[in-house]
């Protein structure tokens, strides 16, 4: 059927929704099962229209009035005769939300064989697209908001994957004396809606949401007996999106990691502002290239020729750095004279305030007609140790397999200096401000195609180009993990929205969709963020299966309680070793108050034995009898710092090395230094975590870190060996 015509009708008769009929005619037009019916426009015309439907049948009132049939009194069921039909559409043209509202006719339907009802809907998303939505029927939508959402296209995996995150999806299996139904068939429906060639991909962007309400599914069938396509307000924008620039990314965007010639444009020759401390720091931090002062008059700008504009630098420009007022931006890019390969503006007062979206546009025209991709504005700066660039004062010199985009400057110097701390290291980090031009996805695509970074990090709160965002996350297929830190994730609910789907599509559910269709791990904190970065920058992804038996091993009893149960939360098992693993620890005759059957617990005692070389010994059994996927072992330091003369932690750390070598590949190491935070505990714990690091151990500060951090590592090795 013709979907554009049938739209423009629906708008012609000032509608904003398609009927009933219409939807289910497009639904067929898919492939999928509707009822057979008709339409009737009153009592005298049943006795013709029904001669070709089995009994029994459904009426249904058909009226842009009325939204919920059943609530206006509009839909009848199991009627098995003529006259019981006439009777029903008698009866709903008198009844009290029907009569006196403009009725279109009644649908007469054949019956639906009994089965569970389920909801499948589209939402279509002003960033990312049509979602495909799935959930069971009544009030596990409507109370429960048990549903699961989806990136169209969706693959086959992907729809078995949306069933099995249902909370109620026993339910379709037989539970509580249900018949069971057909996953298969509700898997087809969904691949025939949200499948590359499936009809949400092929509906015209003014059909913003569709729901149908309910899919009934028997043993072997699926039938849509309710279809509702809403139209999106006339005259609505459709979402610019921006296209995939062809060619390698790594060479596109050398100029700016490495930039041999940097301008600076904004710095005093008297006084000190944002760019004179720019300078002073890529001076401090080893960057030997060329760096250009652009100054309207000085000659000499922090001892370096200065020249009146980018036209006339001694070199084209691979990288300029502009922190001058707003509204000045735009003529100086525009007199660039496509001599600026990537200019950064840090400048704000642009599209982050009202009265700045006309200058952005202008920036952005500005920058075309100069010849230079932006980054920001509103921005703080670049951080690329290869380069030799920074704007954080204090960040790693050394290069590092760690590639972040940060959409906030902030928490882009945050991330630096935290990580730092925590041993990350970084092959860039580029902070993106508005996205006004170059925004997250380039810079995504350039870090899945940049043979130094191994692991990206991005700080998001939105993606001007989500469909985009998507396909390089799908494209990249899980090879580099990619940690997502959601800015605004909260369920705001879709005030607007017409349909169920658009009402439960809050923010969070495209996000986890993500995760799910392209194993991309979302962090909630900026401490779980940093954590699974580390994980991934130190650990070696484990290949066709995911992370899931643990071994804990330390001091502390109920520390040990707590974090068995804080690991199962998160998907990871401590169970109890085998027979064998025990009889092998009993053995080591350890003494009294240990603890052998998984949390291993040895109080500190056990653990200065042999000055710690105990612990080789106990790691030695478990590694080779209980073989768990991981080891995580933590030390409460309060209990070692200044305690007596020997000082086992650098033997507890050589065992965990030894370990490793012994057992290469076997089990993923993580040590967790719990302090005391009193200052020699902490200055202990410092020494200690970069002796681990040198080594290659990830260091953690509790047990629940090391889980949360364990956890995004497990599903991403878990969505890799699923595919
Ligand atoms: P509305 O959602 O507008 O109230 P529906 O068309 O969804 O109206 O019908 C209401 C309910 O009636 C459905 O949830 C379903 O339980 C039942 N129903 C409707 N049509 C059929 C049918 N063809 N076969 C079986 N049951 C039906
Ligand atoms: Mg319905």
């Amino acid at each position: 059927m013709d979907i554009v015509k049938a739209i423009a009708a629906a708008r012609g008769a000032g509608r904003n929704a398609l009927d009933e009929e219409t939807g289910k005619r497009l639904l067929a037009s898919s492939g999928i099962v509707v009822p057979k019916s008709v339409v009737v426009s009153g009592v005298e015309k049943v006795e013709a229209a029904v001669a070709g439907l089995r009994f029994p049948v459904v009426a249904k009132v058909m009226s842009a009035e009325i939204l919920h049939k059943s609530d206006a009194g509009g839909v009848k069921v199991n009627l098995d005769s003529l006259a019981a039909v006439r009777e029903a559409v008698a009866a709903m043209a008198e009844a009290p939300g029907i009569k006196g509202r403009n009725v279109d006719g009644y649908l007469v339907e054949e019956m639906a064989p009994a089965g569970q009802e389920i909801v499948i809907g589209m939402f279509r998303d002003p960033q990312f697209g049509p979602l495909i939505m799935v959930g069971l029927g009544g009030i596990f939508v409507e109370v429960l908001a048990d549903v699961a959402f989806r990136i169209c296209p969706i693959t086959e995996q992907d729809a078995a994957g949306m069933l099995d995150e249902l909370r109620g999806i026993k339910l379709l299996d037989g539970a509580r004396g249900r018949a069971p139904v057909s996953r298969e068939a509700i898997v087809d429906v969904l691949l025939k809606l949200g499948g590359k060639d499936g009809l949400l991909m092929a509906l015209p962007e003014d059909v913003a949401e569709v729901d149908v309400n309910p899919l009934i599914v028997s043993k072997d069938a699926a039938v849509a007996v309710d279809a509702r396509f809403v139209l999106a307000p006339a005259g609505a924008e459709a979402v610019q999106q921006r296209t995939t620039k062809a060619g390698d990314a790594a060479k596109r965007f050398e100029r700016l990691f490495a930039p041999r010639t940097v301008a600076v444009v904004g710095a005093s020759a008297t006084g000190v502002t944002m760019a004179n401390t720019f300078i002073g720091r890529m001076k401090r931090f080893g960057y030997d290239g060329a760096i250009y002062p652009i100054h309207p008059s000085a000659q000499i700008v922090d001892g370096l020729p200065a020249y009146p504009s980018l036209a006339e630098t001694p070199k084209p420009v691979d990288y300029c750095y502009i922190a001058v007022g707003a509204a000045r931006v735009p003529e100086i890019l525009e007199n660039a004279q496509g001599r600026v390969a990537f200019a950064q503006v840090i400048s704000s007062g642009f599209g982050e305030v009202s009265h700045g979206v006309g200058l952005e546009r202008a920036l952005l025209a500005a920058a075309e007609k100069g010849g230079c991709r932006i980054l920001g504005p509103n921005c703080l700066g670049l951080y690329s140790p290869r380069g030799k660039v920074t704007f954080p004062e204090t960040a790693p010199a050394e290069v590092g397999p760690v590639g972040v985009i940060s959409q906030s400057g902030g928490l882009g110097t945050d991330i630096v200096t935290r990580g730092d701390r925590r041993g990350i290291r970084f092959s860039g980090l580029v902070t993106v401000g508005n996205s006004a031009d170059l925004g997250p996805s380039d810079m995504l695509e350039f870090y899945l195609a940049d043979p130094l970074t191994k692991v990206v990090g991005m700080y998001v709160e939105g993606v001007p180009d989500g469909r985009r965002f998507f396909d390089l996350l799908r494209a990249n297929a899980a090879k580099k993990p990619v940690v997502i830190l959601k800015g605004g994730r909260t369920q705001k609910g879709q005030a607007a929205a017409a349909s169920h789907t658009g009402a439960l599509a809050g923010d969070d559910r495209v996000w986890v969709a993500l995760s799910h269709q392209t194993g991309c791990v979302l962090a909630d904190t900026l401490d779980d963020f940093l954590d699974a970065l580390l994980a991934f920058q130190t650990l070696t992804m484990r290949m066709g299966k995911a992370t899931k038996q643990v071994a804990l091993f330390g001091n502390g009893g109920g520390t040990s309680v707590l974090a068995t149960d804080f690991f199962y939360r998160h998907g990871l098992d401590i169970d109890p070793f085998d027979k064998e693993t025990q009889n092998g620890l009993d053995a080591l005759k350890l003494p009294p108050g240990t603890s052998i059957a998984n949390p291993v617990d040895a109080p500190v005692g056990t653990l200065q034995q042999e000055e710690g070389r105990i612990a080789e010994k106990i790691l030695d059994v478990i590694y080779s009898h209980a073989k768990p996927d991981a080891v995580v072992m933590h030390l409460n330091l309060a209990a070692f710092v200044g305690r007596g003369t020997i000082d086992p932690l650098d033997n507890l750390i050589t065992a965990a090395v030894r370990m490793q070598e012994k057992f290469p590949g076997q089990a993923h190491f993580l040590l967790v230094l719990r302090s005391s935070g009193s200052p020699d505990v902490e200055a202990g714990k410092q020494r200690y975590r970069e002796r681990a690091m040198s080594v290659g151990i990830p260091v953690y500060d509790e047990l629940s870190n090391a889980a949360i951090a364990l956890s995004a590592v497990s599903r991403f090795e878990g969505f890799r060996a699923g595919r």
